[in-house]
């Protein structure tokens, strides 16, 4: 039930924010943090809940970061739609949502960035120049603002969460890192804020990326090891889709997300698929051990 009283409580400064979670790490309580850009859905909320299941004070972070957007990305358009992610987080329970504006988080004469690890450089990193150096600068600045023991991240931005990781590996941060699996719609999409962009037939097509991860999975299931194939396969599911162009479908390594050949061990299949102009991501492991691996 959705009360008033049960309310997050909404800081836009980093003053208010500390003032806040300050008292809350001297009573010796432990701060699980969420960055979100906002327009919450069920994959969000997983992350929400899972920081509660295991600290005592649970931070949701919603701030569309312009540094992580490159030129002619979608970010004027990002859906911002606070009051009912609000509302969103009355119902899952979260005890403080942190919204700051674009000049709280970049204060005039703000010229330090983080420089992300070589991990950033494939995939994601080829498509989007920029987007890591942007993703690392403001992860790190909300991981100090909030003070968090804890912050979690989605499975969906793969890569994302690798070069997180390795920057608090590389940078000595105190504080560990989870990674929460994909939630998807009942069709196999992957939950998005930008799913949102989409027209209904377009949203039909969109199931393409979840069709061709399952089919990855039906062909290693089936013994194939070749990752040329596999991702051949996968390409020709995607383009089933009129309009769909892709950036990239790959089989790597997890760990380096580096290329691989055969498939001997746990195997990354990875893709970025345009569907209507709008940019959509997935990925699922492979387990040519276990066949039957489930998601
Ligand atoms: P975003 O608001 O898109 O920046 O996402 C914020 C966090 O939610 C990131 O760690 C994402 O990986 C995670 N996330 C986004 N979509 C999903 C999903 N479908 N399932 C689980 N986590 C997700």
């Amino acid at each position: 039930m959705t009360t008033a009283t049960s309310r997050p409580q909404l800081a836009t400064t980093v003053a208010q924010l500390r003032e806040i979670v300050d008292p809350v790490r001297r009573q010796g309580k432990t701060i699980g943090l969420v960055p979100t850009m906002g327009a919450l859905h069920e994959g969000h909320l997983s992350l929400v809940r899972a920081s509660q299941a295991e600290c005592d004070y649970t931070v949701v972070t919603i701030y569309v970061n312009p540094s992580q957007f490159a030129r002619g990305e979608d970010l004027a358009r990002y859906p911002r739609t606070l009051k009912s992610d609000l509302d969103a987080l009355a119902r899952c329970g979260a005890d403080l949502v942190f919204a700051p504006a674009d000049d709280e988080v970049y204060r005039p004469g703000h010229s330090t960035w983080v420089e992300p690890p070589a991990v950033a450089g494939p995939l994601e990193g080829r498509c989007r120049p920029g987007h890591f150096r942007g993703a690392a600068t403001v992860v790190l600045k909300l991981f100090n603002m909030a003070d968090a023991n804890v912050a979690y991240f989605g499975q969906k931005d793969y890569q994302q969460a690798l070069v997180i990781r390795q920057m608090v590996r590389d940078l000595d941060l105190a504080l560990e890192i989870r990674v929460c699996p994909i939630i998807r719609d009942p069709d196999g999409l992957a939950l998005s804020s930008r799913n949102a962009y989409l027209s209904p037939d377009a949203r039909r097509r969109a199931t393409v990326l979840w069709k061709s991860l399952q089919l990855a999975r039906e062909l290693v299931a089936q013994g194939q090891r070749d990752a040329g194939t596999i991702a051949q396969r996968m390409r020709a599911v995607v383009l089933t889709a009129e309009d769909a162009q892709i950036d990239y479908v790959a089989l790597v390594d997890p760990d380096s997300l580096e290329p691989v050949d055969r498939l001997t061990g746990r195997t990354l299949a990875v893709l970025a698929v345009k569907i209507e102009n709008t940019r959509l991501i997935d990925n699922c492991f492979l387990e040519p051990e276990d066949g039957n691996a489930e998601f």
